[in-house]
């Protein structure tokens, strides 16, 4: 079987992460994995949930969505409160994941938002908004640092996620999506740039798996984020 871009079963379609990509939110960037394209902002406003008032520490809350046409059939648009339950817990993932390598007290009481919007899908649109929407924040922290309004830098580490599964009996990086709608298990794995796991989401699709080959996903997993972090870094050096 030969897959987009030639490339091996261990390798990542092409990375890109393209910064400032639109002018008002304080992060903007475009995020591709291949074809699978996702504008990730950040901006915050003073203020946390009542849940935190009081206590001195900051919050991240994400939303994602799919614009009707970023997928093959046009997509019905969020509307009128109807979020549907795939874009809840996809957005309940990313707030979570990113929630996972800051330090609110360094905020202090103000809440960062995360929009991630998947501009065209081509499978691994979490993963995708999750590695781009790191970038938007280290943008919007950078900007707010400027403006002195941090205690410290409260991004404690680089986070990354990407896919992985097995298709035809092998283990395959980053799916697209002509390999995600036929693969027998799909495991979305997102990492700290200290190699700790923060999330492990795998579930069989059609038959079980084994531990065997649960260890070679996240093997080539975890190898697929380094070059993740790499891209981050490449593109954050960037003016
Ligand atoms: N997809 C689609 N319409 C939908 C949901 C998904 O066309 O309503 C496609 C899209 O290409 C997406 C892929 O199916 O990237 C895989 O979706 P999944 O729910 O596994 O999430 P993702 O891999 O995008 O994080």
């Amino acid at each position: 079987m030969t897959r987009s871009y030639g490339r091996t079963a261990a390798e990542m379609r092409p990375i890109d992460f393209q910064r400032g990509f639109t002018k008002h939110a304080p992060g903007s960037v475009l995020a591709s994995f291949g074809d699978t394209r996702v504008l990730c902002t950040a901006s915050y406003n003073d203020g946390v949930p009542p849940f935190l008032q009081g206590k001195g520490r900051g919050w991240l809350t994400a939303e994602y969505s799919m614009l009707p046409s970023s997928t093959n059939s046009r997509k019905a648009r969020d509307r009128n409160g109807r979020v549907d339950g795939r874009s809840v817990e996809i957005q309940r993932l990313i707030g979570r994941a990113l929630r996972g390598v800051m330090d609110f007290k360094l905020l202090g009481e103000k809440t960062i938002w995360v929009d991630c919007d998947v501009l065209q899908a081509d499978g691994g649109t979490r993963t995708t908004a999750i590695s781009g929407a790191w970038v938007a924040i280290a943008d919007l922290l950078t900007k707010m640092d400027e403006r002195r309004i941090l205690r410290g830098w409260p991004l404690v580490t680089q986070l990354g996620a990407v896919s992985v599964g097995v298709v035809d009996g092998e283990c395959l990086c980053d799916l697209d999506y002509s390999e995600d709608s036929r693969a027998e298990v799909d495991l979305n794995l997102v990492m700290t740039g200290k190699g700790d796991f923060i999330e492990v989401q795998g579930s069989a699709e059609g038959a079980p798996f084994d531990r065997g080959q649960l260890d070679s996903m996240l093997e080539r997993g975890t190898a697929a984020i380094r070059g993740i972090f790499e891209a981050q870094q490449a593109a954050l050096k960037t003016t």
